[in-house]
């Protein structure tokens, strides 16, 4: 159950709300966000709960029995709208795109790629500078100093930054210089990581892990948005599979679904997805038509000499021609509406 309290409730209004919750054996977490405070309550009795909509101080109320609640469409039939500024918006009609590389790998590097962007009309690069590799002897990143540059870069072009958080400790420090945190499909349930990023002020994607089921995922978003931050985005990257002929298995299926279960944007990643090149286009596109707010795409200036994923990465050629399919792809899905 979750129930929506008004800024003006007084200490003794929420007192009595807490009395009568604990009543029917209610167990009750109090929740402030950004945009707003709930008491999410657990419980089994069955009750009428207009004896509680009309008690003072309560704005409104809703029984959700999912384990994810505040992120469900049932409690927020609106769908949410990441506001980046800048005229840039995700969500509600707004498509984006974001690109870049898999990895920061030097100035130029960035410069190359913002320019690309610039021309494309492209307002989000994306871009690691913590990499989370399978082998420890991979390339691990550029970190903060990489970080600092790829800001100063992008501020200057109008261009927002998406890229990977992986601990708390780098949460701070990355702050400043970055749009919106992203969460990897190896923390996915990192629940102190999500905890930590439901108490910043800056939007989060949320990938969902490579064997975490669509439940999962939206449980986790609830962790971030229970701690405070409601500016959250899914993303579907792909999971593990039995298949062996490609990287990861595109669940196209979980974007539809999603979409249905949560008022979250839902951004589709078709290069971890299929992470073959010549097939990242068809995947983004079917990505779009069934439902994506977003395509989030690795681009590099010669993929052949990037230092990671650059198997499924596109060069500026092919990525123009997939920017220009997304777009009237696009359209043409809000035609059918
Ligand atoms: C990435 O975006 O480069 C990345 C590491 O993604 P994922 O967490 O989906 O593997
Ligand atoms: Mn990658």
């Amino acid at each position: 159950m979750i129930i929506q309290l008004e800024k003006t409730i007084s200490e003794s209004q929420l007192g009595q709300l807490e009395k009568k919750l604990t009543t029917i054996d209610y167990k009750t977490n109090k929740v402030s966000t950004q945009y707003g405070d709930y008491i999410i309550g657990v419980g089994k009795k069955e009750f009428d709960i207009r004896s509680i909509g009309t008690m003072p101080g309560i704005r409104d109320i809703h029984r959700v029995s999912d384990a994810y609640k505040l992120v469900s469409k049932k409690w927020k039939v609106n769908d949410t709208q990441i506001d980046l500024g800048d005229g840039v918006v995700i969500g509600t009609g707004n498509f984006q795109i974001m690109a870049g590389p898999c990895s920061i790998e030097s100035e130029e590097q960035i410069e190359a790629t913002v320019a690309h962007l610039v021309k494309n009309n492209i307002r989000i690069m994306r871009g690691g500078v913590y990499k989370p590799r399978s082998s420890p002897y991979s390339f691990r990143g550029l970190g903060i100093d990489g970080l600092k540059i790829f800001y100063q870069k992008c501020s200057a072009a109008g261009i927002k930054i998406i890229t990977e958080v992986m601990m708390v400790e780098q949460i701070e420090s990355m702050h400043d210089y970055i749009d919106i945190y992203q969460v990897g499909a190896r923390n996915s349930q990192n629940f102190n990581l999500l905890d930590a990023l439901g108490k910043v002020d800056k939007p989060v994607m949320l990938k969902r892990g490579i064997s975490g089921t669509i439940n999962e995922l939206l449980q986790a978003a609830e962790y971030i948005f229970s701690n405070g931050n409601e500016r959250i985005m899914l993303c579907e990257r792909g999971i593990r599979s039995y298949e062996t002929a490609y990287r990861n298995t595109l669940d196209i299926n979980a974007i539809p679904i999603l979409k249905d279960k949560t008022h979250l944007p839902v951004i589709v990643d078709p290069s971890h997805g299929i992470g073959v090149r010549k097939h990242v286009e068809s995947v983004a596109l079917a990505g779009v038509i069934a439902g994506a707010d977003a395509v989030i795409v690795e681009v590099h200036e010669t993929p052949e000499k990037a230092f990671s994923d650059g198997q499924q990465t596109l060069n500026n050629q092919e990525a123009e021609s997939l920017y220009d399919h997304l777009r009237r792809t696009f359209e043409l899905r809000e035609s059918f509406k």
